[in-house]
């Protein structure tokens, strides 16, 4: 399996160079030369499966002969034995045709960990076999850092260096991510908001000559391998409701595009997915470009979703690629054109999008409203993304075909907004009831690239 560059002009790698390296030289995404389409036959056989061996068929044709098939079913193996729940990605039903797939019982409470798991693990495995070191650089607008930094600390072979918006993420994100003592793990909290941290680490990628004295490596959701592995949990669901006999649709949580973008190539390798539902909150450039073909970023407006305050959707880029026919020029361009303040999507990839997603937003009104009923009518405590993306699958949904909607984080990790909603602060899980007693390590840093690189040339030990 070879992977290409959304913006045409970098050269074709294999998955294992395509994990390593993370974004393209070109500054485009990868994505597979081809996805491989399952037969109902093989979709069918995943019923009563554990949550490891589906993910081993689903994957393996991407991974193709990057690892074998024992490092393969190993990795796996590892990445999900901490989950705190035997199914892994456990279906409950909120209404009649209604199901929460709940993505949040890793071991930092977000799905992140499903794709940052397995990352580390395959990362350790590569790394182990070549003997080369990576340092690791990513931006987070919460989640990612936090499972970053669970993946790798203490892995031989790597360093890792989080970037977190600061003042901006929620004090048990940021917890998880300043009280892992680990020498080879930095958090930094760099002023601004989650799209300037993701600036300058594309910076840094676009840096060649920092880029290779580091051994740079990102595990952004840019990472072609972090977006396959988020591709399993919408078969497991899928096939529990009955696929490929029985169309189920999904509704996704949003910001920068990885998680859903997972679910649309679920449906290009053939499973059967009626809608995919894109929900948004206030920050809504993904819901208005979809709907009206602008995609002009206007500024974040922080809100009690915060995982979700995005502006630059990353992964947005690879759709963008398909629609308009997998002509990388075309992607550069309008790439170039975001530089300038924005772009307008043609009227042919408009459409293209608009045959795959549909889009909703919920306010946040509407968000604290959905925590508040869903108790009521259920029992269930969502955290506030979730609660976004189960009002608009609320909204939009066909009541006669299975709506999934997935719950990306559990509310402990958001328990502002969520007791202000309900009235109860969630606890955390047993696991990590001690999360506040510990001590605490981060470097403030201004948004500046130069202080940034030569901080990370001063810790990184190479
Ligand atoms: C990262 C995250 C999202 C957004 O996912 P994308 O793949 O960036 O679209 C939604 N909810 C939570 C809790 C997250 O951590």
């Amino acid at each position: 399996m070879k992977y290409i560059s959304t913006r045409g002009q970098a050269p074709e790698l294999t998955f294992e160079e395509a994990m390593l390296t993370g974004l393209a030289r070109d500054g485009g995404l990868y994505v597979p030369a081809e996805v491989p389409r399952f037969t109902a036959e093989q979709i069918a056989a995943m019923a009563g499966q554990s949550y490891e061996d589906v993910a081993f068929s689903v994957m393996s044709p991407f991974v193709g002969e990057s690892f074998s098939a024992e490092e393969l079913r190993g990795c796996i193996a590892r990445a999900y034995a901490d989950f705190g729940h035997a199914a892994r990605a456990p279906l409950v039903q909120l209404a009649p045709n209604h199901f929460l797939l709940e993505l949040f019982h890793g071991p930092t409470l977000a799905f992140k960990d499903f794709a940052m798991q397995l990352i580390g693990q395959l990362f350790q495995t590569a790394l182990k076999r070549s003997g080369r070191r990576v340092c690791i650089v990513g931006a987070t607008s919460g989640d990612t850092g936090s499972a970053a930094i669970e993946a790798f600390r203490g892995l031989d072979n790597v360093d890792v260096f989080i970037l977190y918006p600061h003042g901006r993420v929620s004090e048990v994100q940021r917890r998880q991510m300043t009280t892992p003592s680990e020498s080879n793990v930095h958090a930094l909290a760099m002023d601004g908001h989650f799209d300037d941290c993701q600036a300058r680490v594309k910076d840094m990628f676009n840096d060649f000559a920092f880029r290779d004295a580091v051994g740079l490596a990102g595990v952004n959701s840019i990472n072609w391998a972090r977006v396959l592995a988020q591709v399993v949990y919408y078969f497991t669901a899928a096939v529990s409701l009955g696929a490929p006999g029985r169309a189920v649709s999904f509704t996704v949580p949003t910001g920068n595009f990885g998680d859903i973008f997972a679910g649309y190539i679920a449906r290009k390798m053939g499973l059967p997915i009626e809608k995919l539902v894109v929900a948004t909150n206030q920050n809504d450039i993904l819901h208005r470009c979809l709907t009206t073909g602008a995609y002009r970023p206007d500024g974040v407006i922080p809100s009690i979703s915060p995982s979700m305050d995005i502006q630059v959707s990353s992964n947005f880029e690879r759709v963008l690629f398909d629609a308009y026919g997998r002509d990388g020029t075309a992607v550069a361009q309008l790439m170039e054109e975001l530089k300038q303040g924005g772009f307008s999507v043609s009227q042919g990839a408009l459409q293209s999008l608009g045959e795959q997603f549909l889009s909703g937003r919920a306010s946040e009104e509407e968000t604290t409203q959905t925590i508040t009923r869903l108790r009521g009518t259920t029992g269930e405590i969502l955290c506030p993304h979730s609660a976004v993306a189960v009002k608009v699958a609320e909204d939009l949904r066909d009541p006669h075909v299975p709506m999934v909607t997935l719950a990306t984080a559990h509310p402990a990790k958001f328990p502002d907004a969520v007791e202000a909603a309900t009235g109860l602060r969630p606890a955390l899980p047993p696991r990590m009831a001690d999360l506040f007693d510990r001590d605490e390590r981060v470097t403030r840093i201004g948004n500046d690239l130069g202080a940034i690189e030569t901080l990370i040339r001063e810790r990184v030990s190479n």
